[in-house]
């Protein structure tokens, strides 16, 4: 049974207090995290709400979409999604990837063979080491190969109304797609799905149960500086972040001390790492997927990647499906997710890469309809290659878009959590959604490390994630705030749905 924070080391965790500055999903995780403790922590958003940053749709169980990473980073993509669908279980769709290598691509199927046996050997260890890693089904099972007649054949059988084995997945995929443009075999691993807007209702809710957590919503961390009273800490000014931010007068500067801060501002975490003179170089990319409607859509769907060279014309396909007919797209082309002069680099003088202003008016929401339409017909073209009948699908919405941050040199980097710097002082630097745990992990050792905290229970719970209070929230609450969120922020309320 999990054990309780008594009221005494309740009390001897919020001695301290530690601000979390942006709720994306690696500021709500290390604030839940820290919450979860009977830490003080603050968390401040310039937002209206939490996780409303870029999008996410995939877990990245093993990181197979990426040919170009190394074995370590899916490996360590693989351990951080396990413990990422432990904690965060209503946000996954469980349903598999297919890898399909088209023929016009270099490349063979049996390529990616000696990566996927090393991943399905180390999520064997996994499980091994304990039991309840066992979340994307059995090891034996994390992959397997079709060849062509093992897909005509399961193309012959019924469309199934509901997924009773893995087989039935395939069924609509075996009967649709034109197994003409595919190099065999296939590959079908155990890659889940993750909805973005079920993981913002679970933090918004879990952290609203919090009595440790105090969020800060529509505020924006206009400086920060060395706390002068004590010598040790920061001290952080705020303005309301109201999108008619010059309405807001001198009175509404609010400074506080915290002992701890944790710059968790995605993208933008240059802007805070300059506040305070601190040298970091990093690059950010500005990246779209599109969101459609394919009305005449049968049966149910995995997610399909049809590898391609990234940049290029013939980039990478991805359909990630969602239930009643939707599906998220992207195509790594220039004319499709990626855009010219989208990736850029921070330099000696600012550890803030800048993105041309027609991306920031993007990200401001101001995407001319012209543009969604043009690039969201481009990427069904570019997944109609493949599923002709797919040709039919319609615009359901803007793109779901944004700008990631991507520490150090290397843009392929897909794997990366946290950095340090002053006493005091850490930065959430991850690329994946499913890094953030990993992320409030490393956080929280260096509070006690650094003897920011003493609590001798947050030193107990240092090797077990430890949310009482984020795993209670419900399925059928998840939903209702998932899609309220999905509403609010202008998309299709079935991408707040998932397929159980
Ligand atoms: C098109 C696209 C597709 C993607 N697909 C996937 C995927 O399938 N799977 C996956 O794992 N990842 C995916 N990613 C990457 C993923 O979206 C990001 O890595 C992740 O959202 C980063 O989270 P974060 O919390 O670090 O940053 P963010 O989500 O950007 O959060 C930062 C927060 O800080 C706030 N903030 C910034 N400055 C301040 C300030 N001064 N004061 C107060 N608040 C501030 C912002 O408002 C924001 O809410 C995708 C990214 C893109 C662009």
């Amino acid at each position: 049974m999990t054990q309780t924070l008594t009221g005494e080391n309740l009390r001897a965790a919020k001695a301290k207090k530690v601000a979390v500055v942006g709720a994306g999903v690696a500021g709500s995780t290390i604030a839940l995290r820290l919450a979860e403790l009977g830490i003080d922590t603050t968390l401040i958003e310039k937002g209206p709400s939490l996780v409303n940053g870029p999008p996410f749709c995939h877990l990245h169980a093993g990181g197979n979409l990426y040919r170009e990473i190394s074995d370590q980073q899916c490996l360590t993509l693989l351990q951080q999604s396990i413990d990422t669908t432990k904690v965060y279980a209503q946000s996954i769709n469980v349903r598999p990837t297919v890898l399909a290598v088209p023929t016009s691509d270099p490349s063979e199927p049996l390529d990616l063979l000696p990566r996927l046996e090393k991943l399905r050997a180390q999520y064997q260890v996994l499980v091994d080491q304990d039991a309840s890693n066992e979340v994307l089904g059995k090891p034996a099972d994390y992959f397997r190969l079709y060849n062509r007649a093992e897909i005509e054949a399961i193309g012959q059988r019924p469309l199934p109304e509901q997924a009773q084995c893995d087989e039935d997945w395939l069924v609509a995929f075996a009967k649709q797609v034109n197994l003409n443009t595919l190099k065999f075999p296939l590959v079908v691993v155990q890659e889940y799905g993750l909805s973005a807007f079920r993981w913002a209702a679970i933090a918004n809710l879990a952290i609203e149960r919090l009595p440790s957590c105090h969020v800060q919503t529509l505020t924006s961390v206009v400086d920060i500086s060395p706390s002068a009273a004590t010598g040790n800490g920061w001290q952080i000014t705020t303005k309301p972040a109201s999108y008619n931010s010059a309405a807001s007068t001198d009175q509404d500067v609010q400074v506080t001390e915290y002992d701890y801060v944790v710059n968790a501002c995605g993208f933008k975490s240059g802007e805070l790492d300059d506040m305070i003179d601190a040298k970091r170089q990093r690059m950010v990319e500005f990246k779209a997927s599109f969101v459609t409607h394919w009305p005449e859509c049968q049966g149910l769907w995995p997610e399909v990647v049809f590898h391609g060279q990234r940049g290029t014309p013939q980039g990478m396909a991805q359909l990630t499906p969602y239930p009643g007919g939707y599906f998220q797209l992207h195509g790594m082309t220039q004319a499709i997710t990626l855009f010219e002069d989208g990736l850029v680099t921070s330099c000696e003088q600012s550890a803030q890469p800048r993105l041309a202003p027609h991306f920031i008016k993007k990200i401001d929401n101001q995407w001319p309809d012209h543009l969604v339409k043009e690039r969201t017909v481009s990427n069904i073209a570019h997944i109609a290659q493949f599923i002709p009948d797919f040709k039919s699908a319609n615009t359901a919405s803007q793109p779901l878009f944004g700008a990631q941050q991507i520490p150090g040199e290397d843009p392929d980097l897909r794997a990366a959590d946290v950095s340090f710097d002053q006493q005091g002082y850490a930065r959430a630097e991850i690329v994946k959604a499913s890094s953030a745990l990993a992320t409030a992990d490393a956080i929280l050792k260096d509070l006690l490390d650094t003897g920011v905290i003493t609590s001798e229970q947050a030193q107990h719970y240092l090797n077990e994630h430890y949310f009482p209070v984020t795993t209670q929230c419900n399925h059928d609450e998840i939903t209702e705030l998932a899609e309220q969120l999905a509403r609010d922020r202008n998309y299709p309320e079935a991408l707040a749905r998932n397929f159980s």
